[in-house]
Formats: structure tokens, sequence, C-alpha cells
């Protein structure tokens, strides 16, 4: 039998850790820090954006507010120069909430698109490793991070890139234009 959230809740309330952070490289942050009150579980799964393709942003925007479209695939940008040099999001263009709801077809293709994804950002160049991941529980319409972690930068290699992301300054306008203009041109070129 799985714990319930409930036997999980009174089991760590009042069992939370501190990790060893002055330990870990990649932790961005110097100082005490303490854990917060964990809260008791909800009584139900909160729902996400978009539900069943109802209001979804993904399956709402024209194909104008992506960077790059194709039959069954759109890729998006942050509307915002993020931190890092590159962060595009991969979505199928059908309302699909879980990897395991595609269809084998799909499935399949996804692979092909993660591969070529990976290599229009790392293309920009300067690029040490691209993220891909699948994360967060925001919006329904299944999507997928690749987040460019910069070059040299070892202390950005773990995870915790993507809260360096809002502790670097964000990337000059017109270096973060022609950053997707290279992933755009990679896919095209695919
Ligand atoms: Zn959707």
């Amino acid at each position: 039998m799985p714990e319930t959230p409930e036997e999980l809740f009174a089991r760590a309330k009042d069992a939370l850790r501190i990790p060893p952070l002055e330990e870990w490289e990649p932790w961005p942050f110097e100082g005490d820090v303490r854990p917060k009150t964990l809260f008791a579980p909800t009584a139900a799964e909160p729902p996400r954006e978009g539900v069943g393709g109802v209001d979804c942003w993904a399956c709402d925007a024209p194909d104008a507010e992506f960077l790059w479209t194709s039959e069954r695939w759109r890729i998006a940008s942050t509307r915002e120069p993020p931190g890092l040099p590159v962060i595009v999001v991969l979505f199928p263009r059908t309302h699909y909430a879980e990897p395991g709801d595609l269809t084998e077809k799909l499935a399949a293709e996804l692979g092909v698109m993660i591969g070529r994804v990976e290599r229009a950002v790392r293309s920009v160049g300067e690029i040490g490793r691209v993220h891909v991941c699948r994360l967060g529980d925001g919006s329904e319409h299944l999507h997928w991070w690749f987040i460019a972690r910069p070059a040299r930068f070892p202390q950005l290699r773990t995870n915790l890139v993507s809260i360096w992301d809002d502790v670097l300054p964000p990337l000059p306008e017109e270096i973060w234009r022609e950053n997707l203009a290279a992933v755009t041109a990679a896919l095209r070129s695919a």
C-alpha cells in the first residue's frame, strides 16, 4: 500500500531537514535558512490550468505567439529575457496531459523532437548543457522545458539552474533575440 498523503504529513511535518547547503556548490545563496512549515495535504488535487483543453493557453494561442511551429508541434520562448542564455518550451499542438497519454506515433515523434530542439538550443554556442525536463504542475497541456546552462559555469550544472535563472540578471534584449533567432534557424534547417 502506498503511504497516504495524511500519513506522509504526520511523519514529516515535525521532521523536516536542512540539507548540507554549505557543501552544495550549486546552491545560489549564503546564510542560514530554515524549512517552511509543511502544509497539510489538500482534500483533492488542485486543478491545473487548462484542464481538458478548456481555457488552455497552449491550445488557444495562435501560431504567431510561438517561436516555431509545425503540423503537430509548437515551440515557445519565455516572454521576457531569461537570466540563462535560452529557455524554450515544446508543446504538442493537440492537448495531452501526460507523456503516457500520447499516441505511440506522437510519442515516437516526441523523441525525435527532443533531439531536434536540444540540438537547436545547443547550436546557439557557449552552451555547456541543455537541460531537458517535464517539470511542474501549473498548466495541464503537456510541455517540455529546454533550459540552456551557459558553458564553463559548473556551479549552474544541477537542477538548481532554474533558481539561478532568477538570480542571474536578465539577458540583454539584443543577445536574447539573437539566441532565439539562432534556435529558429537551426530548427528550420533540421
Ligand atoms: Zn491545451
